[in-house]
């Protein structure tokens, strides 16, 4: 069994707090000038005119414009962020800064720092492919190294003193007129800039459990992304609500600490065995020639691509992968009762496939139970389920992942009329390739709607969506432009076809994950392989886009 890791070294992680900006007395006015216009239907002449002669979308009053300035603003110090931040000033952009509201580096791995917490890709692969780091100590990187990396990472590229830690961005506003982005912090600063990349993440909101009488719980309850350090767990009763991708990393690390354990479990994920292994030197050699270290990394690239091929309904290796977790359940689980408990009855791949070899034995503590009765209501000091059974417990872990929705339908992000990314999407958002928003001009979102996928690294996706940004940006200054804006008709296009994919795919069929909206349309996943993505956004169709 692997060692639980999870700590968090403050030290050199940590960033420096707010810097001093310009204070704006007045906070922005909103003027939204448009109400009820449905953005799929937006008329491409309402871009035109809107750019070109309607009032600006936010009051450009003396104080905003004495906002500081810059050329871009990117929203998150995550891996995303920090992507951007190097391509900007490898391409001699220097006028930026990344606005972060936590205290250190890493976003996801920041914030992510519960016992157990590793990545579920190889880290030689969940890297940046131009910072290859030779010294992961195995297979899959615990937190604190991938975070330690980050923060290396921005050291090496000179993003510190770019990064405003601290630093909480609640609305964002488009000026038209000026081709103006105009940010604003929760402290009522304001910045502008033009272009603003919004690289928040879409798992960086813990979501926490709809359950009548949480807020009356008088124990300790925090989510897994919050982790409480200083809980003593030792001797307690502890319920974990949820049975997804950290609840089956954390459950092991806590139970032998705990005298009961409750796993609540609303529908069981396919599990497959982690092969991880500790890197020992001499290998740690090998990874410092570049050679080698490309050949591996590209080696594990192509196992992980042809894994996406276990998503295809009824094919040889969806076969294959369900029968590898059907027989890892059956030789970690002898008991008959529980393993029927924990086999998914829905197909493989529906939503994220787990790579855990200590959960299921976890599970098997005669101090552990696994309640599969939903979670009704929750006292001052226990939680009843819908079989009518009480348990008492001294904390609740919420385990139960986090609002998709929630970082760009939250706060307002107006475009063009000051029409807002609430408005645009409503319960389901889309983009252009995952990137650009009609309606959004200058604008560019990093792991946006339909970019996730699950079968190998999210930083593939990055880098080329931080590239395919950058070029935009440059377009535009290159001709001398005030603002790129995808067309609306190249979007729709682009999503109809999207959909029509994920309508006949694995991600469709009956799961509930955090892919999908309550409606059921898919806005987390895209349906191909990596390479067919890198493909599309290698270079941007700028037929695509009006540029004014
Ligand atoms: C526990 C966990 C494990 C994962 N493991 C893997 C893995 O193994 N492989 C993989 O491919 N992917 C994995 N992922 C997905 C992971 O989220 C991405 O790989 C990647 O880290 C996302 O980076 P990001 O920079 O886009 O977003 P994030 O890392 O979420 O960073 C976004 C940042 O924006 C900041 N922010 C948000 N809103 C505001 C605001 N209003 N004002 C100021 N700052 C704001 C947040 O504080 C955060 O720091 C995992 C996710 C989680 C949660």
């Amino acid at each position: 069994m692997l060692p639980c890791s999870g700590e968090r070294s403050l030290q050199d992680h940590v960033g420096n707090s707010t810097s001093t900006m310009a204070v704006v007395a007045r906070p922005e006015t909103a003027t939204s000038l448009v109400s009820g216009l449905q953005l799929r239907q937006y008329p491409i002449e309402a871009i035109e005119k809107y750019a070109v002669s309607r009032t600006p979308s936010v009051n450009v009053s003396p104080q905003n414009d004495r906002a500081d300035r810059y050329q871009a603003v990117i929203l998150g110090a995550g891996v995303s962020g920090l992507c951007m931040g190097r391509a900007l000033l490898a391409a001699g952009i220097t006028s930026f800064v990344i606005i972060e509201k936590s205290k250190g580096i890493g976003g996801t791995w920041w914030d992510n720092a519960y016992p157990g917490a590793e990545c579920d890709v190889p880290a030689h692969l969940y890297s940046y492919s131009f910072y290859q780091n030779p010294d992961w100590s195995q297979t899959y990187a615990p937190q604190s190294e991938i975070q330690k990396y980050l923060a290396r990472f921005a050291e090496k590229f000179d993003l510190l003193p770019r990064i405003r830690f601290n630093t909480v961005l609640t609305e964002a506003r488009f000026d038209s007129q000026r081709g103006l982005w105009r940010l604003q912090l929760a402290k009522g600063e304001y910045l502008s800039c033009n272009f603003f990349i919004c690289s928040a993440g879409p798992l960086s909101e813990p979501r926490y459990p709809d359950i009548p009488g949480i807020d009356t719980f008088k124990g300790h309850l925090f989510h897994s992304a919050r982790w409480d350090h200083h809980y003593p767990f030792e001797g307690k009763r502890v319920a974990v609500i949820g049975t997804a991708a950290s609840a089956v990393q954390l459950i092991p690390c806590i139970a032998p600490l705990v005298a009961n354990l409750y796993v609540c479990q609303r529908s069981p994920a396919w599990i497959i065995p982690r092969i991880n292994h500790g890197y020992v030197s001499w290998i740690k050699t090998l990874f410092r020639f570049k050679l080698f270290a490309r050949v591996h990394r590209f080696l594990l690239y192509l196992i992980h691509e042809l894994n996406r091929l276990a998503f295809n309904p009824g094919s040889v290796m969806a076969k294959l992968a369900s029968k590898l977790a059907e027989m890892h359940l059956r030789r970690l689980v002898p008991d008959k009762r529980l393993r029927e408990a924990l086999r998914p009855d829905y197909p493989f791949g529906c939503k994220r496939v787990l790579l855990s070899n200590n959960y299921y034995p976890a599970l098997m503590r005669s101090n552990v139970e696994l309640v599969t009765s939903l979670v009704a209501r929750i006292d001052s000091s226990g939680i009843m389920t819908s079989d009518g059974q009480r348990r008492k417990v001294d904390a609740i872990v919420c385990a139960t992942g986090f609002d998709i929705r929630h970082t760009l339908s939250s706060m307002p992000v107006a475009g063009l009329n000051g029409y807002t990314l609430g408005e645009a999407w409503g319960e389901e958002p889309e983009a252009y390739r995952g990137v650009t928003v009609a309606g959004f001009p200058n604008f560019f979102i990093l792991l946006g709607p339909n970019t996730g996928q699950g079968h190998t690294s999210a930083i593939l996706f990055i880098e080329v969506q931080v590239n395919y940004a950058l070029q935009c940006i440059q377009e535009l200054i290159k001709r001398e432009k005030r603002f790129l804006t995808v067309n609306p008709d190249a979007m729709n296009r682009y999503n109809e076809e999207l959909q029509k994919k994920l309508v006949a795919s694995v991600w469709s069929a009956g799961c509930r994950s955090w892919y999908k909206t309550e409606s059921g349309k898919i806005i987390g996943i895209y349906p191909g392989f990596s390479f067919q993505y890198i493909r599309e956004l290698r270079r941007p169709n700028f037929q695509d886009y009006f540029i004014r």
